[in-house]
Parts: structure tokens; C-alpha cells; sequence
């Protein structure tokens, strides 16, 4: 399929959609056309690690992404495949043409690029807070996490209940994951 329009193409799993996410976003949308934004492991969630549904964190980016007034970009869930050969033919076949994808994540980036991709690595924004791994921790132990999210996605989960679940799924001795949960940051950054 040819356009004309250039797109880039984001990825990330967004567990939650921070300020970091959304500082890349409106810097790569200034650049191009169109951005799409793949929300990776869409399968997952209620575990620690992937605490949010697909549907959830497409609810805090469009929701922050409207606040922000943006308006040229897509979002797009994309499931796993566990076989890293075939990762970009798949997700490739599930988003609008890109003339570059952008991640600071070594695995994503060589799969891309050795599929004949242009690969850019997006800066990072005040990495050590704008991190979720690190506002998830804020979360559960209550320390203060808002500041790091744009309004919309502290909403998002104040409506589902998410710090309870947060909570709750970490209650006990382990948290509750899923036996095939890829371990930490398999394709994505951290
Ligand atoms: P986690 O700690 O759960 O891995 P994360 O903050 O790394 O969360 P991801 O969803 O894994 O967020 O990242 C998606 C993309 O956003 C990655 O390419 C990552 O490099 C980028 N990103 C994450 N945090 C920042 C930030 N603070 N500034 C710029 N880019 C960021
Ligand atoms: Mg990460």
C-alpha cells in the first residue's frame, strides 16, 4: 500500500501511560504525518507487571493524547507472538504503513532493523520517575505517583479501581502472574 503521508510508528506495553510516553509522543508527532502507537502484550494484564488491559491503557492515551490536542495519531493493540522471527511480520500486519519505528529497546530494534526498517531511538524524559516500572512501585507502596501521568491516566485509574488492584494483585507471598508472562522487558525497554 503506497501513501504519500509519513507515519512513524511507536511502541511500548504503557502499564501506565506516563509523562514520558506522552513527552516522545507529541515530539514524534510534531515530525510526521501520522503516529501510530502500538500497545504491546496486549494480551496481559491483572498481573504485576501488566497491571491494565489493552482496552484501559487505549482508554489513558486517547484520553491524554485529546487533553494534549493532539489529533494525527492511531492506537493500536498488538498481542504477543512468542516467536521473535516472526514479530515484525506481525506487527506489521496489524498497523498503517510507517516509515520508521521508534524504540530504546535492543531487541526491538535489531528485529526491525534487520527486517529493513528505519529504527529510531526516541530521547528519554526525566527516565529515573517517568518510568513504569517505577509508578507502579509508587502505586503499591503509596508514595506519591500522580505528577508522573498526565491527569487523564491518573483518572483512568482512579475509575477501574487501580490502585486496589495494584494492591490486591500483590497481596500474598508472590504476585499473581500468568505462567507464560515473558519475563521483564523481553521486548520492550526498560
Ligand atoms: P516499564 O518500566 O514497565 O518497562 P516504561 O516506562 O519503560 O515501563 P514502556 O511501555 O516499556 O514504558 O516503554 C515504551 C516506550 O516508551 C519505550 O521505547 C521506552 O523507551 C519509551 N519511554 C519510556 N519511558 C520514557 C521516558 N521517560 N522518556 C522517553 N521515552 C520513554
Ligand atoms: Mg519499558
Amino acid at each position: 500500500m503506497k501513501s504519500e503521508e509519513t507515519n512513524a510508528l511507536v511502541l511500548g506495553r504503557f502499564q501506565p501511560f506516563h509523562k514520558g510516553h506522552l513527552e516522545v509522543i507529541r515530539t514524534i508527532a510534531k515530525e510526521w504525518d501520522s503516529v501510530t502507537i502500538g500497545i504491546g502484550s496486549a494480551q496481559f494484564s491483572h498481573t504485576y507487571e501488566n497491571p491494565f488491559t489493552a482496552g484501559e491503557r487505549h482508554l489513558m492515551i486517547s484520553k491524554a493524547l485529546r487533553d494534549d490536542g493532539m489529533t494525527n495519531y492511531s492506537i493500536l493493540p498488538i498481542v504477543d507472538v512468542n516467536r521473535y522471527a516472526v514479530w515484525v511480520a506481525h506487527v506489521v500486519s496489524m498497523v498503517p504503513p510507517f516509515k520508521a519505528v521508534y524504540s530504546n529497546n535492543a531487541l526491538t530494534k535489531r528485529l526491525f532493523s534487520e527486517a529493513g526498517y528505519e529504527v529510531r531511538a526516541s530521547p528519554l524524559f526525566n527516565r529515573e520517575t517517568y518510568s513504569g516500572t517505577e509508578i507502579r512501585r509508587r502505586i503499591l507502596i503509596g508514595e506519591k505517583w500522580k505528577h508522573l501521568v498526565p491527569k487523564a491516566t491518573a483518572k483512568v485509574i482512579e475509575e477501574i479501581d487501580g490502585i486496589q488492584r495494584l494492591k490486591d494483585l500483590c497481596a500474598g507471598a508472590a504476585p499473581l502472574r500468568y505462567s507464560n508472562e515473558p519475563a521483564e522487558g523481553s521486548w520492550e525497554d526498560h
